[in-house]
């Protein structure tokens, strides 16, 4: 039989010092604060590091002042940069960015629909200054973009 509990230890979260269960690897998710726990991003606390949205040093400072964990569309771009795969939610909508092997950018709904045209960019500047939905830039409506994230397979 599976000794689940047994796997996980508890220990203050590190932006918001609220208890989380860590697996053997120290990785959990804080249900308090939503940092995930995670050694890179302490040891790079300026970076934005897998699994988390935004830096150390940023999620703590936001926690401080009572702002959620949210990522800017910078930090989003530097998830991106890493993991090539990104989601985010705009009006209850899904949409995916990729960035494809060839070096482009691919800014498209997550279920494609004939309503939205799939928008390709060849640099990160171009898809921070360019993309948009429904005439609006995506750079001036990052506000109400919610569950921006890597991308998790559905
Ligand atoms: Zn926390």
């Amino acid at each position: 039989m599976s000794d689940y509990k047994a796997k996980f230890t508890v220990i203050p979260c590190a932006v918001c010092g609220q208890l989380v269960d860590v697996d053997n690897f120290g990785q959990g998710k804080c249900r308090h604060c939503g940092w995930h726990q995670d050694e890179m991003s302490l040891e790079y606390p300026d970076q934005v590091e897998y699994p988390n949205m935004v830096s150390f040093n940023k999620a703590k400072t936001l926690y401080k002042q009572g702002l959620p964990i949210k990522p800017s569309l910078d930090d989003f771009i530097e998830g991106l940069d890493f993991y090539q795969e990104m989601e985010f939610e705009y009006k209850g909508i899904l949409f995916a960015v990729c960035n494809h092997s060839d070096d482009t950018i691919c800014f498209s709904k997550y279920f494609p629909s004939d309503s939205f045209e799939a928008q390709v960019y060849y640099t990160y500047e171009e898809f921070a200054e360019k993309a948009h939905i429904g005439g609006k830039l995506l750079k001036d409506i990052w506000d109400d973009v919610t569950n921006a994230d890597y991308m998790i397979c559905r």
